[in-house]
């Protein structure tokens, strides 16, 4: 089998397309190669090793090692070089690439041939003992710590001592023998750690570099950041090996990072940042501050130091060359890893950038615009889910602004929190329901589950495209980076910021938009949803073919959503109306009244206040379908809970406290998810239903009128599972309705349907769908009784399960296909059976999940309702799900 994929000198095994078996990295370094791009020769092992790896207890497949030894052979011929030999010296890098890209998930290996002969070698080739040892240096680190696993600190101890002893403050200021002595210093590190010497045998570092990325792909980091982007572990990583090219030969020499647009706007505008000197990840790492691209951007940022444009003009112009084509070539924007050796410029990686949102839509949209993509095409780009990003505050320009310092603005959107230090505080707070800004000098993965507790990410060191910047755009969360003013001090636990302190627990607004950080909290605005927005969602209706409704019972929620785009309300939740202060104790006169004249009269008062909610919502919706849902929750929960209380309501409703208690007690039910609720009400009090009906009907009539727009109300039974339930429900509603049509002479159009959520319903709904007109799929409640797992308690084995790979995703969050949705399947099929244009839709939350909503096109619904806030997501979910 072939295991092993070479590159370089214009050609390649693979391309773009192997991506599975290459990794990301891998697969773009081959394609790139292929395009008789410079990029360094190499070769790539295969994901099917890493397979190959875990399933054999850690053991290569056998011909590994002449194919690994034959494609170094090759990187040989290429570069006139050959591994280990010190007549012609080859380095390597040893660099991880699975199939997704995981930043700063797994670890690089620079240099990696040198050795106590090997360097001088090195120095006399390159005519640098300097760089030579600075060279070797870094590669003990590197290897000690990913292979190793020594912690770097130790490593940067020794540094730190020895710049101070040389006076020197920063890296560069370091001669030959101070790297000379820092790398004996570091191999007597290593071997008072590991007792025995650092690996002098290139082909001994060269499988040991292997070995640990490999076994990286297990480390808990990884597997952190698997489990929060749902990467199957399965998928495995390549591994990369690839010539050494240099940014770190002195002046003429440096390493950076671009992106091809701007991933923070969007903006049509080579963006990046480099080193003069440097090597590697020296510009994430933030080790010092790094040098603008372009000398527009240096102007922009009003950086005195110069732009590599004006420092390297010719390597300039080729890397202007080159990102262009990639990005035509990939048609999409890309994020490109560089290095100048010399003057020369090195390819070292592309891949599509990670972006906000904001920039997605602006790049999709202006893609669409220059011809390199469709307009189905830039919809279909757009992460749905990322929506969001754009639908969260930003601090309202008029407001006072307390600012203590300016960072960069690494990641949009606006947030305000207490100050914490640490990830895992951020994580303790956030589940005790605080909303905490997470501080950090710089963040590194150790942090993930800390800045995905926060509300927003702020770091002192690092720029636009360190790991706090990158990460906390993948995820959406505002980011200020680099605001080197602020000073953090773990020990005591302050930040300070032009001589004023703030301690943990002291409440901070970042504005990842400019990159200010605030005192206090600040007024905020709701966001715009106008220009590329608005371009991309007008893209999504037209391909489309379901309606996205909203679930709202409140006039605020439901103009929200028309905002957002709400084609009508798919589920409107009487219940919620009547826990209104002054209703609720109207509704408990009626719980309590002994007889059904009793009930009538209490009804009687709710029947206006009813009424003039389902008439607001109608005027907002002019005209659009409204979904009203009977009562459904059992009628405990609208009774006090604790003793006080019980006197209290009592007092105020006018009956004894102890007959409040007895109806209580009367009241309390074993398993009331499952017990007097839903239709079952209506059966048992069917003055309730008819009450609710004659709202509806009589509001109606008052919408129509003011509008002009006819309301045809769409009136929902909940939890039915017999059709004979229903028929007695709709029995009352439908005489309701004539009894209205002949009191005001109107005449009405409505429909009356039913939720599926229960087994049963979806079993009989050939039968169910006799009666009911339109069929709303309740899919929290049929995931619950489907699966028999109540949804408040989930959450203590959920996510043992899903840890333990029992289940992939919670069924409460992302619609468990093979089960519920057969169900649901089952349903559409046979109520479309008895009732061929039976209205078809889903309510539960997963209207508003994408991978949700996809399974719902497949099955032909007619539209989906999710709140409010979710209704472009769902929007632009529905049109993907389309194409
Ligand atoms: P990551 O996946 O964390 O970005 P990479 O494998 O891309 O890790 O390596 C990080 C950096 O190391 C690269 O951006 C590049 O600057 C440097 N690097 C990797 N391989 C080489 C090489 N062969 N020559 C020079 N620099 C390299
Ligand atoms: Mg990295
Ligand atoms: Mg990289």
């Amino acid at each position: 089998a072939k295991w092993v994929y070479g590159f370089g000198g214009g050609e390649a095994d693979g391309g773009a397309g192997d991506r599975n078996l290459l990794g990301g990295k891998g697969a773009n370094l081959a394609e790139m190669s292929g395009l008789g791009l410079p990029v360094p020769p190499g070769f790539t092992i295969t994901t099917e090793v890493c397979t190959h790896y875990y399933a054999n207890g850690h053991a290569y497949p056998e011909e590994l090692d002449d194919q690994v030894d034959a494609a170094l052979d090759r990187i040989g011929e290429l570069t006139a070089k050959r591994f280990g030999d010190p007549a012609r010296l080859l380095l390597v890098s040893v660099r991880s690439g699975a199939r997704a890209s995981m930043p700063g998930m797994m670890d690089t290996v620079l240099n990696l041939g040198l050795n106590d002969e090997t360097v001088e070698a090195l120095a006399r080739d390159a005519g640098d003992r300097r760089f030579a040892y600075d060279s070797y240096r870094r590669f003990i680190q590197m290897y000690s710590n990913v292979v190793l696993g020594l912690e770097h600190e130790m490593f940067e101890e020794i540094l730190e001592e020895e710049k101070a002893r040389r006076g020197a403050e920063y890296d560069t200021e370091l001669a030959a023998e101070d790297w000379a002595r820092v790398t004996e210093l570091y191999k007597a590190k290593v071997f008072e750690e590991m007792e025995k010497p650092f690996p002098q045998d290139p082909r001994e570092q060269l499988w040991g570099a292997i070995g640990a990325v490999f076994s990286s792909w297990m480390n808990p980091r990884a597997i952190t950041y698997r489990r929060l982007h749902d990467i199957p572990e399965s998928w495995g990583t390549a591994v990369n090996v690839q010539a050494m090219v240099f940014g770190n030969m002195g002046d003429t020499s440096a390493t950076g990072v671009a992106f091809t647009r701007n991933p923070s706007t969007g903006e049509k505008k080579l963006y990046g940042e480099f080193l003069v000197n440097a090597q590697g990840e020296d510009v994430v790492a933030g080790i010092r501050t790094p040098q603008n691209i372009t000398e527009e951007a240096r102007i922009g940022a009003g950086s005195d130091k110069p732009s590599l444009e004006k420092l390297m003009p010719e390597a300039f112009r080729d890397f202007v060359t080159i990102a262009d084509r990639l990005e035509g070539h990939y048609r999409d924007m890309q994020d490109l890893e560089f290095t100048i050796e010399r003057g020369r410029l090195w390819m070292l990686q592309t891949r599509s950038g990670k972006r906000t949102a904001k920039a997605a839509l602006r790049i999709a949209v202006d893609m669409a615009g220059e011809g390199l993509i469709g307009q189905e095409e830039a919809v279909s780009r757009i992460e749905p889910g990322s929506l969001d990003q754009l639908l969260h505050p930003t601090i309202d320009p008029k407001a006072e602004r307390d600012v203590i310092a300016i960072g960069l603005p690494a990641s949009p959107g606006a947030a305000t929190g207490e100050i914490v230090f640490s990830s895992d505080e951020a994580e303790e707070l956030k589940a005790a329901g605080r909303r905490v800004i997470l501080v950090r000098i710089e963040t590194s993965p150790e942090d993930i589950h800390g800045m995905h507790a926060a509300e927003g990410i702020l770091t002192t060191r690092g720029g636009m495209t360190s790991h706090a910047a990158v990460v906390a755009r993948g995820m959406g969360k505002p980011c200020v980076s680099g605001a080197g003013q602020l000073r953090v001090d773990y020990r005591n636990q302050t930040l300070t910021a032009m001589g004023r302190t703030f301690n943990r627990g002291d409440v901070i607004t970042i504005d990842g938009a400019n990159g200010q950080v605030l005192a206090g909290q600040v007024a905020m605005l709701q966001p715009e949803l106008s220009g590329d927005f608005a371009a991309i969602m007008e893209w999504a209706d037209k391909i489309r073919r379901m309606k996205v409704r909203t679930n709202a019972e409140t006039p605020a929620d439901a103009r929200t959503a028309r905002s957002f785009g709400a084609e009508g309300i798919g589920l409107c939740r009487t219940e919620h109306m009547f826990f209104e202060d002054d209703r609720i104790n109207v509704m408990r006169e009626m719980i309590l009244a002994d007889t059904e004249s009793g009930r009538r009269s209490a009804l009687a008062k709710l029947l206006p206040m009813q009424r003039s909610d389902f008439s607001e919502l109608f005027e907002i919706m002019a005209g659009l379908p409204v979904t009203i849902r009977l009562l459904d929750p059992p009628l405990h929960e609208f009774l006090p809970k604790s003793g006080k209380e019980i006197s209290e309501v009592a007092a105020a409703i006018g009956v004894s406290p102890e007959k409040l208690r007895q109806r209580t007690e009367a009241l309390h039910e074993a398993n009331p998810m499952l017990g007097h609720r839903g239709c079952r009400l209506a059966v048992s009090y069917p003055e309730i239903a008819e009450m609710q009906a004659r709202a509806i009907f009589e509001a109606a009539i008052e919408a129509g009128r003011k509008t002009g727009a006819p309301v045809e109300p769409e009136i929902m039974v909940p939890l039915v599972g017999i059709v004979k339930e229903l028929d007695f429900v709709k029995a009352r509603i439908d005489a309701v309705a004539k009894a209205v049509m002949e009191e005001t002479g109107e005449t009405i159009a409505y429909l009356v349907g039913t939720m599926i959520e229960l087994p049963r319903a979806a079993i009989r709904a050939h039968e169910i769908a006799q009666a009911a007109e339109f069929f709303s799929f309740g899919t929290n409640d049929l995931t619950q009784t489907t699966f028999g797992i109540s949804r408040d308690d989930a959450a203590a084995f959920m996510e043992t399960y899903r840890q333990k790979g029992i289940v992939e995703a919670d069924p409460f969050v992302t619609l468990d296909v093979e089960g519920v949705g057969e169900l649901v399947r089952m349903a559409a099929e046979k109520g479309r059976a008895t009732r061929p244009a039976i209205k078809l839709g889903i309510c539960g939350e997963h209207g508003g999940d994408p991978a949700s909503i996809r399974f719902c096109e497949e099955v032909g619904l007619d539209y989906v309702s999710c709140s409010p806030f979710r209704v472009p997501i769902a929007r632009l979910a529905a049109a993907q799900a389309a194409v």
